[in-house]
């Protein structure tokens, strides 16, 4: 910017000057000419005095360098010049200034022209004498190029000084003018106070400035959202270039391969030698989508692998890392159950069907029928309980979404079945027996009561005789806790935990005998999480079992069991 403005100050003086000087001469030349008119016509006079005196021989006297002095009679013969041969002269009475000279009142004539006997332009004054004659007198004029050109020299002087002040002033102004503009506080465009005339431009800049800012903080926002978001997925999430090296990885992914930050950049085969996520990514590149699931670590994954294309070319991949291990574990849960369910099912099955072929095939006597029969009874209500606990299972697997929740009094509830268990209890030899006052909870009065009978069958199933059931339910400020004691075999303790699995006995074939079907805990477990309840199981072999759950009063947010 410099530069231009340099140059454009530096051409203008140089024009300016070269203009004043054009500008000069031909004023000058004016003046001159006037000057010079003026002059000739006082010397003009002078002559005209002397030859009117002397006549030709003031001529002859006089001496004079750049006037030409021409004496023509009244006929217009020239008498006498005094830089031609007179004599050889043309006759001068058509000459303009002579004429004019001749005719005019005032007997001054004057002319500009070139002379073609002097090769000059000249300025020719006449005047007339008393006696007709005229004298006249001329000057050769100097042009405008002649002048031009006798002032060229200085002129050239001049014009170089003119030129070098032009350059080294325009320099330093270009300087002055450009330096606050270099200087100007870009980022706080209205605090610049230099040029008024640069207000709108600063003025709009700093809108501009206001406008780029808000977009770029908005910008920061979004990325900051989105890595938020990516950094707090609990998938993992890999971002790959188009030669597996890593663009982009978030925290979950960190975990899930075992890597630290600094992996970004290189290659994913570095950092991961997995041979699944080898192969996905392989195919990823190639512009194959995969989904696979592997075993990374201790934890089952699924690895999604899908290629990102741009302009029609694979430039890169995105992994996507998905615990599946609890969803892998439940499949597992539900084949064996599925498998379980088949098993159970198949051997009261077996025993009915054989049973009824022996009395089909009349190979039973009249007096066994009746034990057959009930054998037959027996194994098909067995099958009814298993059926109806499955039922139940699944009903709870799915969340138990349309059951109702209402208000329920936990001890009526205990109460009625332990009075349903009468019964059963006293045909085992086992007493029975309920204590609490009424109080209300939140809950599903049919998932309630599934929880208390199932304690309470257990506890007589697996008691001694002679033994005793204590069915209690006590207040606890927000809980209401239901125990469920025995003084029965009790459970070893490795095996405490394991109790509430699907089709989980301590000993099968006793509790066959007895009539469990391995599912009365699970279905407990189940209905407990329904309600957000916690189950404390004590046991000591030989000695007894006692459970206890805790209910909290009002209703869980989360429905859903867990697992
Ligand atoms: P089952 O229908 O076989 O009783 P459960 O799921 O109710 O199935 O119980 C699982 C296993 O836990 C039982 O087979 C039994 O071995 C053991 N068990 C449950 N409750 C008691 C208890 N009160 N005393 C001793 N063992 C028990």
């Amino acid at each position: 910017m410099k530069k231009r403005v340099f140059r454009a100050m530096f051409y203008m003086a140089l024009g300016i000057l070269l203009v004043s000087f054009a500008l000069s001469i031909v004023v000058l030349n004016g003046h001159y000419s006037d000057f010079s008119r003026e002059e000739l016509r006082g010397q003009l006079e002078l002559i005209a005095e002397g030859v009117q005196l002397d006549g030709e021989t003031y001529l002859k006297k006089l001496d004079v360098d750049e006037t030409r002095i021409t004496w023509v009679a009244d006929d217009g013969s020239v008498l006498y010049d005094s830089m031609n041969d007179a004599a050889g002269m043309e006759n001068h009475a058509d000459r303009e200034e002579i004429r004019e000279a001749m005719e005019s009142q005032s007997g001054y004539g004057e002319s500009r022209r070139y002379s073609s006997t002097m090769m000059s332009r000249y300025l020719y004054c006449a005047k007339r004498l008393s006696d007709g004659s005229v004298v006249r007198v001329s000057r050769g004029m100097n042009t405008v190029l002649a002048m031009t050109i006798t002032m060229i020299q200085p002129m050239c002087i001049v014009l170089l000084a003119a030129i070098i002040l032009a350059a080294v002033l325009s320099n330093r102004l270009s300087k002055q003018i450009v330096q606050p503009i270099n200087n100007l506080n870009l980022e706080e465009p209205l605090m610049n106070e230099d040029y008024d005339e640069l207000a709108p431009l600063l003025r709009r800049m700093d809108k501009q400035q206001r406008q780029l800012r808000k977009q770029k903080s908005e910008l920061n926002q979004r990325q900051e959202e989105l890595n938020t978001i990516i950094d707090n997925m609990y998938e993992g999430l890999v971002l790959l270039g188009n030669r597996g090296n890593i663009v982009g990885i978030n925290n979950s992914a960190l975990r899930i391969l075992g890597a630290t930050p600094e992996c970004v950049g290189k290659n994913i085969l570095a950092v991961n030698r997995n041979m699944d996520i080898q192969m996905s990514v392989s195919d990823a590149l190639d512009g194959i989508e995969s989904d696979k699931t592997a075993e990374i670590g201790d934890a089952i994954y699924q690895i999604t692998a899908s290629p990102v294309e741009f302009d029609e070319k694979v430039r890169g991949a995105a992994l996507m890392l998905i615990d599946v291990t609890e969803k892998e574990k439940s499949e597992q849960v539900r084949r064996e159950f599925s498998a379980n369910v088949s098993h159970e099912l198949r051997t009261p099955l077996h025993s009915i069907s054989g049973y009824a072929e022996l009395m089909k095939n009349g190979m039973v006597r009249g007096e066994d029928i009746q034990p057959f029969a009930e054998k037959i009874y027996q194994e098909a209500q067995r099958m009814i309980r298993l059926v109806e606990d499955i039922i139940n299972l699944s009903h709870l697997d799915e969340g138990a979404r349309d059951m109702d929740w209402a208000e329920v009094d936990l001890s009526e509830i205990a109460g009625r079945t332990v009075e349903s268990l009468q019964e059963t209890a006293a045909s085992k030899n086992v007493t029975l027996s309920f204590s609490g006052n009424p109080v209300k909870i939140c809950g599903i009065a049919h998932l309630m009561q599934e929880i208390v009978y199932n304690l309470c069958d257990n506890a007589i199933k697996y008691n001694r005789d002679g033994g005793s059931v204590e069915v209690m339910v006590k207040e606890k400020k927000e809980k209401v806790i239901l125990t469920v004691r025995d003084t029965g075999i009790g459970i070893p303790e490795d095996q405490q935990e394991r109790i509430f699995e699907r089709f989980y006995r301590v000993d099968k074939s006793h509790s066959k005998e007895v009539g469990g079907t391995g599912l009365g805990l699970s279905i407990v477990k189940h209905a407990a999480i329904v309600h957000d309840a916690k189950i404390d199981l004590k046991s000591k072999l030989g000695v007894g079992t006692s459970v206890k759950i805790c209910f909290p009063k009002r209703r869980p947010k989360k429905e859903e069991p867990d697992s």
